[in-house]
């Protein structure tokens, strides 16, 4: 919860501000469950600017913070620096857009886009929501540990990148059991009439 107090009600008064929250868990964590988040109680950097507008407060910001997730190819652990950019509009629940006092509640109520409105409450805002959205877009959908992330071997599951010239001849594995098999036979072919051969130079 963000304080509007000291801001004041006065359109154009400006206010700076940086905070470090920590990052919520469960449900409402700021990533994607299982993917890559903010881990719960890592700390979240904010840079904020709050303007105070007609009808209500304006909330420029960045949230720094660092994801953990793991790589889709390769499934290594990583880290990711974020940046979060986001801007909201906190309304004054007792004025309408415009900044009147909002005797017809009723009838804005039906505005579209009213159910996503946020409200400055008693001189506070949550913030969390926005910095959730924020956060999660400024996420990548499929993190990689490297933009050139080799993967894992489709054959064998090794890590391409740790053994780059990791290779299978493409051999179906039974019928490289078959190709050991001949292999033996050829050489107790060969060795018998070698060896016959050196006697019969010998004698
Ligand atoms: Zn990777
Ligand atoms: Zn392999």
């Amino acid at each position: 919860m963000f304080d509007t107090h000291e801001l004041g009600r006065r359109p154009g008064a400006m206010q700076r501000l940086s905070r470090t929250v920590e990052a919520p868990g469960g449900d409402g964590i700021f990533g994607i469950a299982g993917v890559i988040g903010v881990p719960e109680g890592a700390e979240v950097r904010l840079d904020l600017r709050l303007e105070s507008v007609m009808e209500g407060v304006l909330v420029t910001g960045t949230a720094h913070a660092t994801a953990e997730g793991e790589c889709v190819r390769c499934l290594e652990p990583l880290d990711l620096t974020l940046d979060a950019d986001f801007q909201e509009m906190f309304s004054y629940p007792d004025v309408d857009d415009r900044g009147r006092p909002s005797a017809r509640q009723d009838d804005t109520a039906d505005e579209e886009g009213e159910e996503d409105r946020l409200f400055v409450e008693d001189g506070l805002f949550d913030l969390e929501p926005v910095l959730r959205d924020a956060v999660v877009l400024a996420l990548p959908m499929q993190p990689v540990c490297r933009e050139d992330c080799p993967g894992l071997c489709s054959e064998c599951g090794v890590r391409l990148a740790d053994d780059p010239d990791h290779h299978h001849d493409a051999v179906d594995i039974r019928w490289a059991a078959l190709q050991g098999l001949a292999e033996t036979v050829q050489d107790g072919e060969k060795d018998v009439p070698r060896r016959g051969g050196d006697d019969s130079q010998e004698k």
